[in-house]
C-alpha cells in the first residue's frame, strides 16, 4: 500500500470514537484538518474516513449534516492502539483468535501506519 489513506469500517470507527460534531471546526467538517488534532491534512498522508451523515451516535444539533472526517496517521494510531485495549477483552474472536477478527486487524493496521 502507498497511501495510508483508506476506508474503515464503521465497526472499527465505533472503537476509534469520533468527536461530536458540535465540537469540531468547519475545515475539520469538510476533511482538511484532523477531526482529533486540528492539523492541516494533505491528501497523501490523510486518514479518511469516508463520508458521514449526522445524525452519527455522537450528535443530536446537527441532524442531517453531511460530513467527511479525515485524521492525522498519528491520532489513528493513538486511538486505534487505545481502542484496541477496549475491544480485545470484550470481543469473542479476539479472545478465541486475534488474527481473526477484522475489526482487531485494521486497528493493527492503522497504528502500523501511523508509526512509519
Ligand atoms: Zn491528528
Ligand atoms: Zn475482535
Amino acid at each position: 500500500m502507498t497511501s495510508a489513506t483508506q476506508e474503515v469500517t464503521a465497526r472499527v470507527l465505533d472503537v476509534l470514537v469520533l468527536p461530536g460534531l458540535d465540537d469540531l471546526t468547519d475545515d475539520q467538517v469538510r476533511g482538511a484538518d484532523c477531526v482529533w488534532c486540528r492539523a492541516s491534512l494533505t491528501a497523501d498522508v490523510a486518514v479518511d474516513f469516508g463520508e458521514h451523515t449526522s445524525p452519527s451516535p455522537w450528535s443530536t444539533s446537527t441532524i442531517g449534516m453531511r460530513w467527511y472526517p479525515r485524521a492525522c496517521p498519528a491520532c489513528t494510531a493513538e486511538r486505534a492502539h487505545r481502542g484496541l485495549f477496549e475491544h480485545a477483552p470484550s470481543c469473542e474472536q479476539c479472545v478465541d483468535a486475534a488474527e481473526r477478527c477484522e475489526i482487531s486487524r485494521a486497528l493493527y493496521r492503522l497504528i502500523r501506519e501511523g508509526r512509519r
